[in-house]
């Protein structure tokens, strides 16, 4: 393994934040105002606290105005439905989030389909789901578009290459699939009734793990030379007792021993997904106020 081979997706993430922070100042300086990012966190979940945190601290940081609306665990499925309106309607608002899980009294496929598909910066709402099926412009979701970005940027075109995903999420496997498909890929996604995972990832040219097992894919089950990205997020305990570490989906010593380019954990994927909502906020933005922008340089 060499540091040649290390996909920097901290490096990238900073690079397109910087590229959105001028695009955020050129829409303030034609529409008078900043685009804006509503963020909707219900609960104390430790780690949603955190990551909405992060977003609002690098929405404000790209130059785009940051609404945080902070709702109790208990609030009803009918009151937030009434916020994500009230966000609908306002139009300060460019993007509305609403973070994931929602606690279990609420019906998540209800609330957002409550989005409007326009500010749907997550892209998890069905019309985008549907229009990223049928190539129509519409809202990625983040993570995914993010490794596609990762990709483009080391192989440049992805057209004809065998491309393996293994999981099936709405939020990164399915998207995923789609987004390999549209870049000309021939596309397999794996999941857990997958028979022969081994052999199957020994066939690709690219590798997308987004599973949640820690370190499930080994070196041995890669094509030499295979690019691999790495969405996986486990917390696994360290050496030092007492303490933890962040692993991805991969066994990164033996994969990157094997690869010919790897995202590592962290540092890899998990950097890119703030910096693509922010570039989906501004494009929204301007989607928005009708002012043109060249999304592919972004
Ligand atoms: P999920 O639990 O919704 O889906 C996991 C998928 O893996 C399922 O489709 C399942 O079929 C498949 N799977 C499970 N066991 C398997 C096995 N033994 N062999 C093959 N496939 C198997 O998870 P998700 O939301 O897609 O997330 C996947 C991972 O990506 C998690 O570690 C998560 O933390 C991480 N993640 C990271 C980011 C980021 O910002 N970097 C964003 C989203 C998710």
């Amino acid at each position: 393994m060499t540091a040649a081979n290390i996909i920097d997706g901290k490096a990238f993430a900073e690079g397109l934040r910087t590229r959105i922070a001028t695009v955020a100042a050129d829409f303030e300086a034609k529409a008078g105002r900043k685009a804006g990012l509503a963020v909707v966190l219900v609960g104390e979940d430790p780690a949603s606290q955190v990551y909405v945190r992060n977003k609002g601290k690098q929405t404000v940081a790209a130059g785009m105005e940051s609404f945080e609306h902070k709702l109790p665990a208990d609030t009803s499925e009918a009151d937030l439905l009434a916020v994500v309106e009230q966000l609908n309607a306002d139009p300060a608002v460019d993007g509305i989030l609403v973070q994931l899980p929602l606690p279990a009294h609420m019906n998540e496929q209800k609330v957002i389909a409550t989005i409007n598909p326009d500010k749907d910066v997550d892209g998890f709402h069905v019309v985008n789901v549907g229009r990223l099926a049928t190539g129509l412009p519409g809202f990625v979701p983040c993570t995914p578009l993010g490794c596609v970005m990762l990709l483009k940027d080391r192989l440049g075109s992805l057209s004809g290459l065998d491309a393996v995903v293994i999981g099936r999420s709405n939020i990164v496997g399915k998207p995923m699939a789609q987004l390999l498909i549209a870049e000309s890929c021939t596309v397999t996604v794996a999941h857990s009734r997958t028979k022969d995972l081994a052999e199957v990832v020994r066939r690709a040219d690219i590798v997308v793990a987004a599973v949640g097992r820690p370190e499930m894919v080994k070196g041995d089950w890669l094509k030499p030379g295979a690019t691999v990205i790495d969405v996986g997020i486990n917390r696994v305990p360290a050496a030092e007792e007492g303490k933890t570490r962040l692993v991805g989906d991969v066994d990164f010593a033996s994969a990157a021993a094997v690869a010919g380019a790897i995202t590592p954990v962290p540092g890899g994927v998990g950097p890119m997904t703030i910096a693509v909502l922010l570039r989906n906020t501004v494009v929204a933005a301007h989607r928005n106020v009708g002012l043109s922008l060249d999304e592919s340089a972004l």
